[in-house]
This record gives structure tokens, C-alpha cells and sequence, in this order.
């Protein structure tokens, strides 16, 4: 019988592990080995080919994928929307095609804390193919102080494109608790020290576009450490920050402002309970922004507050809302839970009480729901578990929530 051999490296049969017949061929372990990494790289270079030419996705499309997740906030999803559209638009401009030049547009929000920014520039980045990072504007500080330089959000944005400095260069940062930063004489709230206004002027040549070095890997500089150079030219930066105390600005403004036709109307219809829909830069100024920074973020939004409506649509409504994680957790156990109009009631009741916003939703419907979750999987056979205000009520009246309205 004639000797078995590789059709393709022709190692002897003898001396491979495997081989594998075909109809009128052989192929040994390591040959297969071989063709297997060779597929992987080729799928790979395939996706990096398919991601380079990304489909630009039209502000319309891109909010109608926000709406899938956040509740409400139209107008600052139409502001982002809409700069995120520009910003891709931007990148696509053919360099000297012609003498204008787009400006980037950084965009500033302003909304109460727990109102979706963070969550809607998270949201937004899912759909976006450009790399995306979120900083902390708390923890920056002055070059030479205790603290993280400004550059190191640039880092974070390194990593989120794997070091591709040419895809970092032009991707959206989001830059949250702004306000945090503010200047303190300006706002008797505001419990940060001088500092704030130092980092403001750090961020100023970020914002603006210059080549930083930043260091890879993080952390403070040090003379032998390796940077790489990273134009911020084309980075979109957006900022968010809660603000607090900025109604007081926007109401004094709106008071005070020289009468005019529009001015006039526009006092005469203002909305004494959301005053944040009518800030603009002043009041920015006002809170305690310098004006540098004000001028390099021109796209101001703001986000509203959550109402009871708001509330209970989060709950209920969007793609992965907390009832239908719940339900989900429980289909698991052969438990068909049931969230009861009352007891959906009862958790925005509680969630207004306790001035939690949107983020005391789960630590409320934790406190409901944790005994069922800890005694049902052990109970045999199908279960079902209605959550009315009653049955609402007695758990929550049973959790640490309650100890802490009496302490
Ligand atoms: P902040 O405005 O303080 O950045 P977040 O975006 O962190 O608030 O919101 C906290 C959580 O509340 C989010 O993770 C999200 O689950 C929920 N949430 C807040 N606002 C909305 C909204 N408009 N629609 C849906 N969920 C929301």
C-alpha cells in the first residue's frame, strides 16, 4: 500500500499526529494548524477594512437609537446629535478642498445630576465607530499638583483605540462634573480651592486642539518614561456637570435683562420649574467658568429633570428598563414576576420622595425585591410574584431605606 503523506507539507503519516483524508487528499494536524491562523488573520484585516469605512449615520438615525435607551431630553439629544454628525462630517473634509475650514463644536451640558448625561453620552458612543473615552474632571488638577494632569484623559482615550494614535486623534471624550472645576469666588458652593480655575486653564489648549505628549500607560510623568505625541486638533470634547445652584444665575439674568419684544415674551412664558432650559454662556460666567473655556465649549444644552412621567417610562419603557431586568432575572427561576401600575406607582413615589432622580430607581427596586430573589429559586415548580404597592411597601418598609429616613 502506497505511503499516506500531507498533500501539503508532505510529512509522513508516521510522523504526524493526525491526518485527515479527503477524497483524493491529505492534510496533517500542523498543516491544519496552519490554515486555521491563516483564516484568522485574514478575517481580521477584514474587519479593520469594513470599520475604516464607516457608514455615516444621519443625526435623525442616531437619535432614534438614543430614544431606544433614554427617556426624553430631546433637546440635548438633538444638540449631540447633530455635533457627533458634524464631527464625523468634519473628519471627511478633504483638506484645502476649498477655504472654509469647519470648526470643531464641543458641546457643554447642564442637568441636574442622575438626568441621563453620562448615560446619554454612553449611549452614543455604543453606535459610534470613532474611539470614545469618559474622564472625571474631579480628579484632574494642575501640572505639579497631587492629582491626574489633564493629559491623562488623553490616555484613556489611547487605550479605548488600542494605542492607534491616528484613530484617538479623532475620537469624542466626555469630560463629566465640569462644574466641579469652577471658580470658587464666583459660587460660595463650590468647596474646591483656587485649583479649579488652574485646571480650567489646562484644559484650555486641550479643548482647542495642540500635540501633547501623553504617556501611555498613565500616571505622572517621569523623565525616561516613552510618550506619544497626540494632535487634539480633531477630538470632540463634550463636558457635562450638574450646576448646582446655576437656576439662581439664569432666574437673576432673565429678571434683569433690558426689556425688549422677545425678551419680554420670552420672560413672560419662562418655565419657573426647569430655569435650565434657558442657560447660555453668561451663566456659565456667572457660575464660574472662565470665559476662555466658555469660548472653546460654544454648544451649550441642557438636560431636564425628571418628572414622575419621566420616571416611570425609565422604568417600564426603554430596551434594557430595570422591570424588564427583573423579569428576565426571574424567568430564569420559572418566576413570572409581574410589576402591578401600583407598584410601578409606588417606586417613582419613593424615588421623588427621597430626591434620588433616576439612579435611586434600582437601589429602590433592589430593596423590593431582594427577599423574593433570595427565597423563590429554592421553591420547586412554576412561581409567579405580582409587585403591588402593597407588597411594594412592606419590603421597602423592611429595608435600610426606611432606617435612613428615621436617622
Ligand atoms: P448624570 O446626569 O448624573 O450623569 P446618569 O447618566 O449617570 O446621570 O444617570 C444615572 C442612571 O439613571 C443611568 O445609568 C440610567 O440608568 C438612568 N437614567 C437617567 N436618566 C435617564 C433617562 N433620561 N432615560 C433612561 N435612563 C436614565
Amino acid at each position: 500500500m502506497a505511503q499516506v503523506t500531507c498533500s501539503f507539507c508532505g510529512r509522513n503519516k508516521k510522523d504526524v499526529d493526525l491526518m485527515v483524508s479527503g477524497i483524493s487528499a491529505h492534510i496533517c494536524n500542523f498543516c491544519i494548524d496552519q490554515a486555521f491562523q491563516i483564516l484568522g488573520e485574514e478575517e481580521k484585516t477584514k474587519k479593520t477594512k469594513t470599520s475604516q469605512k464607516f457608514k455615516l449615520k444621519k443625526p435623525k438615525e442616531l437619535n432614534q437609537y438614543l430614544d431606544q435607551y433614554v427617556i426624553g431630553q430631546q433637546d440635548a439629544k438633538k444638540v449631540l446629535t447633530v455635533a457627533v454628525y458634524n464631527h464625523y462630517k468634519r473628519l471627511q473634509q478633504k483638506p484645502d478642498a476649498d477655504e472654509i475650514k469647519i470648526e470643531k463644536s464641543n458641546i457643554i451640558m447642564v442637568g441636574e445630576t442622575g438626568t441621563g448625561k453620562t448615560y446619554l453620552a454612553k449611549t452614543l458612543a455604543k453606535t459610534l465607530e470613532v474611539p470614545f473615552c469618559i474622564a472625571d474632571a474631579t480628579v484632574l488638577t494642575e501640572a505639579g499638583y497631587v492629582g491626574e494632569d489633564v493629559e491623562s484623559i488623553l490616555t484613556r482615550l489611547l487605550q479605548a483605540a488600542d494605542y492607534n494614535v491616528e484613530a484617538a486623534e479623532r475620537g469624542i471624550v466626555y469630560i463629566d462634573e465640569i462644574d466641579k472645576i469652577a471658580r470658587k469666588s464666583d459660587n460660595p458652593s463650590i468647596t474646591r480651592d483656587v485649583s479649579g480655575e488652574g485646571v480650567q486653564q489646562a484644559l484650555l489648549k486641550l479643548l482647542e486642539g495642540t500635540v501633547v505628549n501623553v504617556p501611555p500607560q498613565g500616571g505622572r510623568k517621569h523623565p525616561d518614561q516613552k510618550m506619544i505625541a497626540v494632535n487634539t486638533e480633531n477630538i470632540l470634547f463634550i463636558c457635562g456637570g450638574a450646576f448646582d445652584g446655576i437656576s439662581r444665575h439664569i432666574a437673576r439674568r432673565l429678571n434683569t435683562q433690558p426689556l425688549g419684544f422677545a425678551k419680554q415674551e420670552e420672560k413672560a412664558h419662562a418655565d419657573r420649574d426647569n430655569l435650565l432650559q434657558y442657560v447660555t454662556a453668561q451663566d456659565l460666567k456667572s457660575f464660574g467658568l472662565i470665559p476662555e473655556l466658555i469660548g472653546r465649549l460654544p454648544v451649550v444644552t441642557h438636560l431636564d429633570p425628571l418628572d414622575k412621567d419621566a420616571l416611570k417610562s425609565i422604568l417600564t419603557e426603554p430596551k434594557n428598563a430595570l422591570t424588564k431586568q427583573y423579569k428576565k432575572l426571574m424567568e430564569m427561576e420559572d418566576v413570572s414576576l409581574v410589576f402591578d401600575e401600583s407598584g410601578i406607582d409606588y417606586i417613582v413615589e419613593k424615588a421623588m420622595e427621597y430626591n434620588l432622580g433616576a439612579r435611586g430607581l434600582r437601589s429602590i427596586c433592589e430593596a423590593i425585591v431582594t427577599d423574593a430573589m433570595y427565597e423563590l429559586p429554592s421553591l420547586e415548580g412554576k412561581k409567579e410574584l405580582v409587585i403591588d404597592a402593597k407588597y411594594a411597601s412592606a419590603q421597602f418598609d423592611k429595608s435600610k431605606f426606611k432606617k435612613l429616613q428615621v436617622a
